[in-house]
């Protein structure tokens, strides 16, 4: 016999969580299913002999989203500032403040003496969305207002907010084309153009990258790690009477019955259904059969153009733990730290050089992939996280963690593995990095390392279903399968079944934490409104 559930939410990533928070919150009661033992998907903290790893996002940032949230569900964390510098060979600046612009143009002049031109001109188109962005998340978004409560703030400031906020969505807009055709129509320096652009998603919408550089004042760190976030919603969720069941994968959807079976063959049914986990993965395993013929075609055809989509890129990445201080990391960098070694940029080893290694990959030679690899590991932009520099308590006195990762092609780790080499691969990848790193910024690390290991694209697949291990929803490189834009995220909340809600990552483009959370909080007011 089914278990009846009014709401039912799959997924508890910080989207699922924030959904059921907020609708906990209003007197719901909520049963949340989650595949893994513990709860956080991509946002996830373990501790390993003392040392505190982030699994996935490093940092958060504010955008005038998180604090909201989290006072909106009455949770209090302490969030710590979470410094960042960037650097180029032996050149590192600080990137926490307005005045940031301005020494890293000096940077770029620096290494780029013959494209001075060239650097003013980005220069200048950072700092215009430097402004929009304080638009978007300069101060606290409505999102987690209630009207009730706070008349007075609707009246007065969310006015101007919203059509600020408009405004700035045009201007966004206008912006769209991929960051590579906007930089090579802006600039000539080819290696100026990758070392602005190549730690991005290949074809990253141009409004998106060149506005990166007024978040960086606004990541945190929550004390005890990234994962204390998830954690603390559901501690949240169970005072409040909701039910969060760990180690229960949904499996079956049947969209019509609204019954959904999870791996141990349980059944559920539900009044309202919220995703909050790969769509992939979702429209894999719906039912639809018995649906009246004319909707049963809308359903297919969102069907079709979502499993024909590919997730964006994933990551490698690289945890370690060293017998060297915080204070000798401390003198290099602040806490988070995107480190490029070389000025020469990668060029087009991400692009058509990975391209035509896959494409010839049945008679390729190891040692030529390794050729590749080496020069990808030398002219990568790395980001570097040191939680230490965050939070003294991450790791034991005198030692350090860190996590070391750049963007990597999920295809490729996923034939390495297919064909039997990965152990092989990763202890190639892992000592490349290694050197590397040791070469260019941690002239001390290889010989202080006390223990290390990795996490590749498919780790990430494995651990919370991600289609192509993608670590922020779609792609750039093809047409997005859903309605997702910035301006009109509350239609993308709606799937073409009825009563089942999509939020998170596979909902909003570009995607991230502040979207994951805009999208829940939208599904739950839904979901709220309808119940009520
Ligand atoms: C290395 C890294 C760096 C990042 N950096 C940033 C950044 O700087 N800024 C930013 O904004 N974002 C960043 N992100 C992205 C951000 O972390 C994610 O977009 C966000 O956490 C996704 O949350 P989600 O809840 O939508 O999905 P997920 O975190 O994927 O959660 C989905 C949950 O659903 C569960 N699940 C899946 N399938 C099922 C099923 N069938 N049944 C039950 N449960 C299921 C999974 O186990 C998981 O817990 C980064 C991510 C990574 C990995």
């Amino acid at each position: 016999m089914a278990e009846h559930n009014k709401i039912i939410i799959v997924g508890a990533g910080i989207t699922g969580l924030t959904a059921a928070t907020s609708l906990a919150m209003r007197g719901h009661k909520v049963l949340l299913l989650e595949k893994n033992a513990t709860c956080g998907g991509l946002v996830n903290s373990f501790t390993r002999e003392g040392f505190l790893f982030d699994g996935g996002i490093r940092a958060v940032e504010n955008a005038g989203m998180i604090k909201p949230m989290l006072a909106e569900l009455q949770i209090d964390l302490q969030l710590l500032p979470s410094y960042v510098s960037l650097g180029i060979e032996n050149k590192i600046i600080n990137a926490n403040s307005s005045d940031s612009l301005g020494a890293y143009e000096k940077l770029l002049k620096e290494l780029y003496p013959e494209s001075t031109l060239d650097v003013e001109k980005v220069i200048k188109v950072i700092g215009k969305f430097d402004t929009y962005m304080k638009v978007l998340f300069g101060g606290d978004s409505p999102f987690f207002k209630d009207a009730k409560r706070d008349l007075r703030y609707y009246l007065t400031t969310f006015i101007i907010w919203f059509f600020r906020f408009l405004a700035t969505g045009a201007a966004i807009m206008r912006m769209q084309m991929p960051m590579e055709k906007f930089l090579s129509q802006l600039l000539q320096d080819k290696a100026l153009i990758d070392i602005i652009s190549q730690h991005f998603f290949k074809k990253t919408p141009a409004f998106f990258a060149m506005s990166y550089f007024s978040l960086y004042p606004d990541y945190h760190y929550p004390k005890g790690g990234v994962g204390r976030i998830p954690s603390a919603l559901k501690e949240r969720l169970i005072e409040i009477g909701s039910e969060v069941r760990t180690g229960t994968e949904v499996v079956q959807v049947d969209a019509l019955n609204k019954l959904l079976i999870d791996s141990n063959g349980n059944e559920y049914t539900y009044d309202k259904l919220i995703w909050c986990a790969d769509l992939k993965h979702l429209y894999r395993n719906i039912s639809i059969e018995d649906f009246p013929e004319a909707q049963k075609a809308l359903i297919i055809e969102e069907q079709k153009r979502i499993l024909a989509s590919r997730g964006a890129e994933s990551v490698f990445t690289l945890f370690m733990a060293v017998d060297l201080p915080p204070e000798y990391f401390a003198r290099i960098s602040e806490g988070h730290f995107f480190y490029t070694p070389s000025r020469k940029g990668l060029g087009e080893l991400h692009r058509s050089e990975l391209s035509a290694l896959l494409a010839d990959w049945d008679h390729l030679s190891r040692e030529r992939f390794y050729t590749w690899l080496e020069a990808f590991c030398r002219l990568n932009t790395y980001e570097i996280s040191l939680p230490v520099l965050n939070d003294p308590d991450a790791a034991p006195e005198g030692k350090s963690g860190l996590i070391v990762s750049f963007l990597f092609d999920y295809e490729l780790t996923r034939r390495i593995e297919a064909d039997g080499w990965y152990g092989e691969f990763e202890q190639r990848i892992r000592a490349m990095m290694v050197d590397t790193l040791t070469q260019s910024v941690y002239h001390e690390l290889k010989e202080h390392i006390l223990f290390s290991f990795t996490a590749s694209p498919l780790s990430i697949e494995r651990g919370v279903n991600s289609s192509e291990g993608a670590i922020v929803g779609w792609s750039f490189e093809q047409a997005i399968p859903i309605d997702a834009g910035m301006l009109n995220m509350k239609k993308a909340v709606l799937t073409t079944m009825p009563d089942l809600y999509r939020a998170g990552q596979w909902t909003a483009s570009p995607a991230g934490l502040p979207t994951c959370i805009m999208t829940a909080k939208m599904a739950a007011d839904l979901v709220h409104a309808e119940l009520s």
